[in-house]
């Protein structure tokens, strides 16, 4: 137990410690700008960059606003020139720096973060949920910038997640576009709840639980007495659901089809911190996919889509991301 003396020689210390903190800290920084204005060009400007004049008068290496900008143009550039297959791996060399603890906790410095505020180019788009185990850019150790991320209670496909999506398909020009499940997800987990325990949940919540109970193989979960197998697998389902749910946009079928996009379903285990990719469509010719039974074809509807027989984004593809319709029928 902590008596009132330890807490007064505590405070004190803690105090203390602050005073010398903010001391150490302003000695650095005049320090630094001392160093900064008085040491020779060449150790103090990085190569290429020129010595940027601060309202102080201090000198200070930096880009100009005009050469963040070509840095950003160069950055995008090279994004651009990815092929999907080029951005998955990038992706599993970045998780397995994670999981092997050899991750470079990428920090881009104050310059960097200059060029970015320009436009964001990221080469990978993410649908994960929204657990606090599951940061995405850590467990695939990326950049600022890297990856364009959208997290929700179970990585469903709603109007709003999809909507985002779309715009970093459509606008961003993302190569590779993650669909995320996880290791012990509540939100799966809750789904496979009786509908009756759920309608107890505000409604809101009700509802997005109900669309994940949508995409559940109940006879196949049924028959699989592991638990954690059980659990896996009902993840799996969800993230195959949800996969094929986007693919009933045209507009991110046709990148895919043009090979300019990959959809790719992964398992994050927390538990050792690797990601199973478990589930890819690199084209149309990849529905439907393995142990999902697809009742949208997606060429068919973009080849009636092209001859003015049926209206992008009608009636048949918005009302199945409003919660309770199922996309894909499960195979029985
Ligand atoms: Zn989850």
């Amino acid at each position: 137990m902590m008596h009132e003396q330890d807490l007064l020689i505590a405070g004190c210390t803690f105090a203390c410690g602050l005073a010398f903190g903010m001391a150490f800290a302003m000695n650095k920084t005049m320090e630094q700008r001392a160093a900064v204005a008085s040491a020779p060009a060449g150790q103090v400007v990085p190569v290429n960059k020129p010595v940027a004049q601060g309202g102080d008068g201090f000198s200070r290496p930096g880009w100009t606003m005009a050469e963040a900008r070509d840095q950003a143009d160069e950055g995008q550039k090279a994004a651009f020139a990815l092929a999907p297959k080029q951005v998955l791996e990038a992706l599993q060399r970045g998780n397995v720096r994670f999981w092997t603890g050899t991750a470079t906790r990428p920090e881009k410095s104050a310059f960097e973060r200059r060029a970015l505020i320009n436009k964001q180019f990221p080469s990978t788009a993410i649908l994960s949920c929204a657990d606090s185990r599951v940061p995405t850019e850590i467990v695939f150790d990326q950049h600022l910038g890297d990856m364009f991320v959208v997290r929700c209670a179970g990585n469903a496909v709603t109007e709003t997640t999809m909507g985002s999506l779309q715009y970093s398909v459509n606008h961003l020009k993302v190569k590779v576009l993650v669909v995320m499940g996880h290791e012990g997800c509540g939100a799966v987990k809750a789904a496979g709840l009786p509908e009756d325990a759920l309608r107890g949940e505000p409604k809101e919540l009700c509802n997005c639980l109900m669309s994940l109970k949508g995409g559940l193989d109940f006879n196949r979960l049924k028959n699989i007495e592991d638990t954690r197998a059980h659990d896996r697998e009902a993840v799996i389902s969800n993230v195959k659901q949800q996969v094929m749910a986007l693919t009933q946009d045209p507009s991110i079928m046709k990148k895919v089809d043009a090979k300019e996009l990959m959809i790719v379903g992964s398992f994050y285990e927390i538990s050792s911190g690797i990601v199973d990719f478990f589930f890819e469509v690199s084209g149309s010719e990849d529905l439907p996919a393995r142990g999902v039974d697809s009742l949208f074809n997606p060429k068919t509807r973009m080849e009636r889509q092209a001859s003015g027989e049926e209206k992008p984004m009608a009636k048949a593809a918005v009302p199945a991301f409003q919660g309770q319709t199922r996309v894909v029928q499960q195979r029985r």
